[in-house]
């Protein structure tokens, strides 16, 4: 897709599972099961759907999935498959990992971040994209290596600190823009420092919730995962940016629907509903 001067195109590292009750927070499943069926352990099928920009003569890529370094138990417990992984899906559309000058990280949890490094020739972790800066907003950085208990499970360091080794880390505290028309916007809430990313060109504008809005079925401001940290400043950020989307036409990006990536947000003056649109 287009937007002004900059292209966009939808990726993908395959689907993986979670919990339901977790995904949809306080909601009740008689609501939720009707928009996302789950299967006999409860779990719904969620799409990883990285995004990649190219702005201003840089390759950007937003996530990177949740790779590929996963024992048989967590491949079964997530039920993760690559269909197709990441690099083929780049590849499809013509670029190899050498080609990306920056990778774009919402957050550090695993389903994000995961194809940040895969198993080197030496059996160690190793970073994908060996010439890109990967940025991260520093606070998020600092919270995955020294995680809380509850925030724990979520941050693998094998996914981070190849990268810091390497000297690919590029920090960012803020608003920040990382090429002409592409902006890294503070959107706290599902961790204290989760980032989405703005295109704006032209007058065009998209926009990458990453795990703002995971997927089209969490526009309601108030469907908000059980995962977040501040489930309060979730709702508000997407009280405060759903009226303007509304008003202004922008496209928005969902990383986890399983159906939908790029889509107009809708509204009947009760819900929000996504319209996709086709790349
Ligand atoms: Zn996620």
């Amino acid at each position: 897709m287009r937007f002004g001067d900059v292209e966009a195109y939808a990726l993908s590292d395959g689907f993986f599972k979670l919990d339901g009750g977790a995904m949809f927070g306080i909601v009740p499943k008689p609501l939720w099961e009707r928009r996302i069926p789950s299967d006999n352990r409860n779990r719904i099928r969620l799409g990883l759907n990285p995004l990649l920009v190219i702005a201003g003569g840089k390759r950007i890529i937003v996530e990177t999935g949740i790779g590929a370094k996963y024992d048989p138990k967590t491949i079964d417990i997530y039920d993760i498959r690559h269909e197709p992984p990441l690099l083929e899906s780049l590849a499809a559309n013509g670029f190899s990992p050498e080609d990306i000058d920056f990778v774009v990280l919402t957050h550090l949890h695993f389903d994000h971040c995961g194809g940040n490094t895969g198993i080197g020739g030496s059996g160690k972790p190793v970073p994908v994209f060996p010439n890109a800066k990967h940025v991260v907003q520093a606070g998020e950085w600092r919270t995955a290596l020294a995680p809380d208990t509850r925030s724990r499970a979520s941050y693998l360091a094998e996914n981070l600190v190849p990268l810091e080794e390497a000297g690919l880390v590029m920090m960012i505290d803020g608003e920040a823009e990382i090429a002409e028309g592409v902006r890294c916007v503070p959107t706290p809430g599902h961790t204290a420092f989760h980032q989405s990313v703005l295109v704006e060109s032209r007058g065009e504008r998209l926009f990458m919730f990453g795990d703002l809005v995971p997927t089209a079925s969490h526009l309601d401001p108030a469907w908000v995962m059980g995962y977040d940290v501040n489930p309060i400043v979730t709702v508000k950020r997407k009280e405060d940016l759903l009226p303007r989307m509304l008003r202004e036409g922008w496209t928005v990006y969902f990383e986890h629907d399983p159906n939908i990536t790029f889509a107009k947000v809708e509204s009947d003056g009760r819900r929000y509903t996504a319209k996709p649109v086709s790349d």
